[in-house]
């Protein structure tokens, strides 16, 4: 069912188009019209006026066929059921490409963005314009928006005038579109500024008609008569001036309605730059100039290339009026922006190219600027080659360094999103975790909580982020492996060496300085604390059966609590004597009595390798060798030994040996309890008849 309107749209479009291009721009509306059947637009009309409207305003900006088709379809994808390969097949990538980029940019949720974070939603913007048509399509498409934006609620209109002036009206700033920048612009200040809106209109509208006759009457024909009279061949025309920008004067120069003079402005239009300068000079002569108000951007161009000179006199009646004097190139490109390169009519291909060497002007024009920072902006506006712009699947924006892969992406968003990222998906397809993504990518990460980073994950990554995140993240897995390594080789010994696993975790412990359970087991799982170490702690040579009891002391070091040690044999230290303990590799603590002449030794040599130790307590018997010189007497021996045990001691091993003086030796191993116990055996036995000396062998 087609409106009248509507039919008149469809005759506007297909009016000035070729043969072969009526045939393109006839298949894609019957596609637009089976797709979008059923669909109105707010306003009730059929909902392909809207992309008919934006094909026809991309025609009057005389851009390629491409992209006038693209703009037919360019709100298939969002709200019909057609998909890119659809496009595809019946218009051809290059369509399906540009379509897909202006739906993209529809997902962009700009809604909260703060308006400092503008400039980077512009940025944005233009990096989709890996092909420039994407911007066209969408500017168009904003703008007859923005035309019909009475029939949406209040509170859309808002959301929609604000985001158009901070992010598309710069763009098409930027982009030269003079055009569309001053419509966009007065639209959304009708929108957002409604009573300044209403002010301005009413004062343009009440002066205007009285300065275009002033103008038609005065001014223009002095100055055409006088133009002429230069022998140049020039268009004079005045146009009005948007309600937006005197807004914008008044704010900047503080100034009232009233004192904007330049409502209308007069603009010559001539065949080369020379005449533009002939031009000034005869305007000048004419008219006089208003001192500070002469500006020449052609010599030096506005950093979206427009060229013009801008002066403004006092006219007759003492009138100020401005005047713009320009070629027709510049005219044009200043009407048209980068559209005025899209040298389509001239046989297609060459558009690129004209692309290019337009943005390569844009660069070279502010070459010479002395400001930095819109230096950086107009070179990045080419380049865009630090960043990349990809989106959540609820549309939210994220800017990664170039090369990021998914998983840069998934730890962006949370560390634990990517310490648990088993794959990704990019645009809905499944994508391989080193993927580069590309501006526009809508990024999904899959997550499970069995997955763990991966080692290789930290060659392909290129945020810090991401790196140290993994980093840290395969370290706690090493650990976690560790520990439960240790685990098992706890219970392992636990069951060789017949120990309960809490005496020996309680020992090892100890004897490894770890300060907990896990650390001991993290010890003994990485190697730190080896299973023939702890073996060699616990297993005791069985034919030494009395040593056994020895282990039953405990002695402490000083500041270190108690610890693992076995007694010197040189010099079977006794409990209660002075010690030392000597560190000896592979036998840990070997404890010696401070009279040892070996620890004598040590001391003298290798006094770092000696520690002060106390006993703390001492059970069972310890054995003790001494040496008695006597004078040889029958029954001396029995003498002795009945000493001896009368002091509780056990004599394990008896020598004597007599001497050619008379005298004998007698040599015997004892049992005693303590070195209290040694010292009462010697003083008592020293006191026996015929007894000369008592000593303690060692060494
Ligand atoms: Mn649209």
């Amino acid at each position: 069912m087609k409106t009248l309107l509507h039919k008149k749209h469809y005759e506007k479009l297909l009016k000035d188009l070729g043969e072969e291009d009526k045939e393109r721009v006839k298949r894609a509306l019957e596609f637009i019209e089976e797709k979008h059947a059923g669909q109105y637009r707010k306003s009730g009309e059929p909902y392909t006026a809207h992309p008919i409207e934006v094909a026809h305003m991309l025609l009057e900006l005389d851009m390629d066929i491409t992209t006038i088709v693209a703009g037919l379809l360019h709100d298939v994808l969002e709200d019909t059921d057609a998909t890119y390969d659809d496009i595809k097949e019946r218009f051809g990538k290059e369509v399906a490409d540009i379509v897909e980029g202006v739906t993209k940019l529809g997902k962009i949720n700009f809604k909260d963005t703060e308006v400092h974070k503008a400039e980077n939603y512009r940025k944005l913007v233009l990096a989709f314009s890996k092909d420039l048509r994407v911007i066209f399509v969408k500017l168009l498409d904003r703008l007859h928006n923005m035309k019909t934006l009475n029939h949406l609620p209040v509170e859309k209109q808002l959301r929609i005038a604000r985001e158009t002036l901070e992010i598309y009206v710069p763009i098409a700033n930027r982009l030269g579109l003079w055009k569309i920048k001053t419509e966009l612009e007065d639209l959304c200040f009708m929108y957002l500024y409604r009573r300044e809106y209403e002010e301005v209109k009413n004062f343009v509208g009440k002066s205007r008609k009285e300065l275009e006759e002033y103008l038609k009457r005065f001014f223009i024909p002095r100055l055409r008569e006088a133009i002429g009279q230069a022998g140049i061949n020039a268009t004079i025309t005045y146009r009005p001036k948007h309600l937006f920008s005197i807004w914008q004067k008044t704010i900047r120069k503080g100034i009232r309605l009233e004192d904007v003079h330049d409502i209308l402005g007069v603009r010559v239009i001539v065949g080369t730059v020379q005449e533009c300068y002939l031009v000034l000079g005869v305007v000048h002569s004419v008219f006089t100039p208003v001192p500070g108000k002469f500006d020449d951007y052609i010599s030096l161009p506005k950093p979206n290339l427009y060229q013009s000179l801008h002066t403004t006199v006092i006219g007759p009646k003492g009138r100020m009026v401005e005047v713009q004097i320009r070629t027709w190139d510049m005219h044009e490109r200043a009407e048209k922006g980068i559209a005025a390169h899209w040298a389509y009519k001239e046989g297609g291909r060459a558009k690129d190219s004209g692309i290019y060497s337009w943005l390569r002007g844009l660069v070279e024009s502010i070459q010479g600027s002395k400001n930095p920072q819109e230096l950086m902006e107009n070179l990045k506006l080419e380049l865009f080659s630090e960043e990349v712009f990809v989106f959540t699947p609820k549309g939210d924006l994220l800017v990664l360094p170039k090369g990021a892969t998914p998983v840069d992406f998934a730890y962006h968003i949370h560390t634990e999103v990517g310490n648990h990222c088993a794959g990704a998906k990019v645009n809905g397809r499944i994508v391989p975790l080193n993927y580069k993504l590309q501006s526009g990518d809508m990024v999904e990460i899959i997550t499970s909580p069995n997955k763990r980073p991966n080692a290789e994950w930290i060659k392909f990554v290129v945020t810090s982020k991401a790196k140290n995140k993994i980093k840290s993240a395969l370290k706690e897995l090493e650990r976690e492996r560790y520990v439960e390594l240790g685990r098992e080789k706890l219970e392992l010994l636990s069951s060789k060496l017949n120990l309960s696993r809490e005496t020996l975790l309680e020992v090892l412990t100890k004897e490894s300085g770890a300060k907990n359970e896990e650390e001991l087991l993290l010890l003994l799982g990485s190697g730190r604390v080896s299973k023939e170490r702890v073996y060699s702690l616990f297993k005791k040579p069985k034919e030494h059966k009395e040593k056994e009891e020895r282990l039953e002391d405990v002695l402490n070091m000083d500041g270190l609590g108690s610890v693992l040690h076995n007694l010197a044999e040189c010099c079977t230290p006794l409990p209660g004597e002075e010690i030392f303990g000597v560190i000896s590799r592979g036998k840990g603590l070997m404890v010696h009595s401070k009279d040892c002449p070996n620890l004598q030794y040590v001391l003298k040599n290798f006094p770092e390798k000696v520690l002060r130790v106390n006993w703390t307590r001492s059970e069972g018997l310890h054995p003790v060798k001494i040496r008695l010189l006597v004078r040889d007497r029958v029954g001396i021996l029995a003498e002795v030994t009945s000493t001896i045990a009368k002091l509780g001691a056990n004599i394990t091993e008896a020598r004597t040996k007599s001497l050619p003086s008379g005298s004998a030796i007698m040599d015997f191993n004892l049992q005693v309890r303590s070195y209290a116990d040694f010292l009462k055996v010697r003083e008592t036995l020293q006191k026996v008849e015929g007894v000369e000396s008592v000593e303690r062998v060692m060494g």
